[in-house]
């Protein structure tokens, strides 16, 4: 990169921030055990997540105020923390009537809807699992999810169920209720089912939370299927001291911000960070249900006056696609902190938000099993564009390789690839994947939790992904990150968007392909096509730019909005495509 570091000083700095001047004293310095002791805990001992997210605000000087507010096309609805507190007592006691048994799987399959909220605490609090799940899944991606994940309890809509759980319903019989949120009150009820607001108007809204200790299962999450078949990672309520720590460090999360993260609950972002860290600390969170819109988005972040905003590289991606005069047309004196997380986040994307937003985007690296976020650009110190960021702290991350003998070693010299591993012991680690202990077990060298990606630390503690392990490239002998390549084609005006992949060649092992989108105003030719493979060359010499360039109107995503080189790779050769239970549209 030829442009320097964005400097801190050019953050609008909040007050409260802590100081952050000494990184590594506040890293030497932290415990998981001090940072637990934050919590309260519940009043005779354990810890539930629902408590301290709500109960414990709820009797506070936080009780009045707003914890969601779920905007509509008209008016918006508020919730506030005292209320919240009803209400998910109401749902524990729902589930308690029902004889749903501390453990068994509460599913919800819903839009971003009050009663999906309501239903992630309630069940937390009666000692149940939780599990979220993306409501645009088509039946058979459900029927996998809720018969290995074993659900006993499934909230949904009256029209999710008409569609997407009838043709399923046969498939399930370890389903014993169904409990719907009503579309339409005048159509008749559905046999077999539960009217939800029914049960809720019913249920007494005191309740003794059930003793949960930090070890019991709280939640269930399934990866995004980016790299094949979605895991069910498991979750105890002891993450909560994950979700505290790195709202607090990683977000800069404040009593008197407004927060939005733009994640649905069906995946682990929009619950460990739509849901659970917000409310640890008290912050108002702004619930959309409406799908992207360049305009509305940023009506949202004016109107709303969001001060904290944590969203994902395809969406800033699709922002920038919109063109700066979408943005222009707006202000946003409140916003001071931009997040981004799920993907590579381009250096690009970064200089964007700084010139367009006026503030930098801080990218930052977790994934499904780590329960929360790892590494990240904290706020008050210097960005790298184009690096994830540090080891939050409590967290220590490293590179590792493969010894001869097959052994995991550290390595310790800056500067090399290789696989990102984490020392285990972060309250957030997912507990095993459901139904697949062999798999978990695969996780582990010693101590160390093998993530599965490739990257590379700096001098200064950075960390740089460079791909995701099943996605290198071997090209006469060097290893290729793609997310390199991307970078550079993603530099050149007329490219949206680029995935790129290794395609096997008999001489040098595999060639480099891009796969491109364009921005609006260009259209593919021949001539911009070798223009391209010009930049790439010039950015990054003739070993790792692409030898192919293929303009696509969109590249495959997961639903969570990850670019699926897999699928790209298994179209370009003829394979099987895999798993597309996560695929959203593909071109
Ligand atoms: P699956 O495990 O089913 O293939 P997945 O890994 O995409 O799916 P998630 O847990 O949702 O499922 O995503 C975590 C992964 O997302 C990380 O392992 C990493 O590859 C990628 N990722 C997340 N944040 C970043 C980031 N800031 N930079 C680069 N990659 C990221
Ligand atoms: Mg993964």
């Amino acid at each position: 990169m030829s442009r320097p570091p964005i400097i801190r000083k050019q953050i609008r700095p909040n007050q409260q921030t802590p100081n952050w001047s000494d990184y590594d004293g506040l890293r030497a310095t932290f415990s998981w055990s001090s940072a637990r002791r934050e919590l309260t805990g519940l009043p005779h001992g354990g810890l539930n997540i629902a408590y301290e997210a709500v109960d414990r605000h709820a009797t506070g000087a936080n009780r009045d105020k707003v914890a969601f507010r779920f905007l509509g096309d008209e008016h918006s609805h508020e919730i506030t923390f005292s209320q919240l507190s009803l209400l998910t007592n109401r749902f524990a006691n729902t589930l308690r009537a029902l004889g749903v048994q501390q453990g068994e799987r509460v599913f919800i399959l819903a839009d971003r809807i009050p009663e999906l909220y309501v239903a992630v605490l309630g069940t937390l609090k009666n000692g149940n699992v939780a599990c979220p799940l993306f409501s645009a899944f088509g039946s058979s991606p459900i029927a996998t999810r809720l018969s290995i994940g074993d659900a006993c309890v499934l909230v949904t809509t009256e029209g999710l169920y008409r569609r997407k759980i009838i043709p399923i319903r046969a498939m399930l019989p370890g389903l014993h209720h169904l409990l719907l949120v009503r579309d339409d009150a005048g159509a008749q009820p559905i046999a077999g089912t539960e009217d939800l607001a029914q049960l809720l108007r019913t249920a007494s809204d005191q309740f003794d939370i059930v003793h949960t200790v930090p070890e019991d299962l709280a939640l269930l999450h399934f990866t995004s299927g980016t790299t094949g078949t979605p895991k069910g990672a498991m979750h105890v309520h002891d993450a909560v001291v994950t979700h505290w720590v790195s709202g607090k460090y990683a977000l800069d999360l404040h009593p008197d911000d407004i927060f939005w993260c733009t994640a649905d609950p069906g995946w682990v972002t929009g619950t460990s960070y739509g849901i659970i860290a917000p409310l640890l600390h008290g912050v108002t969170s702004i619930i959309d249900a409406a799908d992207f819109d360049a305009d509305r988005w940023y009506s949202i972040l004016e109107s709303q006056q969001v001060s904290v905003w944590y969203t994902a590289p395809t969406a800033i991606r699709m922002l920038m696609k919109a063109g700066a005069a979408v943005a222009h047309k707006h202000s946003f004196p409140d916003l001071r902190f931009i997040a981004s997380v799920g993907e590579p986040l381009n250096p690009e994307a970064v200089w964007w938000g700084k010139e367009v937003l006026g503030l930098p985007i801080h990218d930052n690296w977790w994934q499904t099993e780590t329960g929360g976020i790892m590494i990240a650009n904290t706020p008050g110190f210097d960005i790298k564009p184009g690096s994830m960021g540090r080891p939050l702290p409590g967290v220590d991350a490293c590179i590792t390789r493969r010894a001869p003998g097959g052994k995991i070693e550290i390595v310790s010299q800056p500067g090399i690839d290789g696989e990102l591993a984490l020392q285990r012991g972060w309250p957030g680690m997912m507990r095993g994947y459901l139904n697949n202990e062999e798999r978990y077990r695969q996780c582990f060298s010693d101590d160390l939790y093998l993530t599965g990606d490739l990257a590379r630390r700096d001098a200064d503690g950075y960390f740089w992904f460079v791909g995701r392990s099943d996605d290198v490239i071997k090209s006469a002998g060097h290893l290729i990150g793609p997310f390199e390549v991307e970078n550079a084609l993603i530099e050149h005006r007329a490219v949206a968007e680029a995935g790129v992949i290794g395609k096997p060649d008999p001489t040098i092992g595999e060639v480099v392909k891009a796969f491109v989108s364009l921005r609006a105003g260009f259209t593919d030719s021949e001539q911009l096509r070798k223009d391209l493979l010009g930049h790439a060359r010039s950015r990054l010499g003739a070993v790792m730019a692409p030898k192919e360039i293929e303009v696509v109107a969109s590249l495959p995503r997961t639903r969570s909005g990850k670019i699926m080189r897999r699928l790209l790779k298994a179209r370009e050769l003829g394979l099987p495509e895999g798993d597309l239970s996560t695929l959203e549209t593909g071109p």
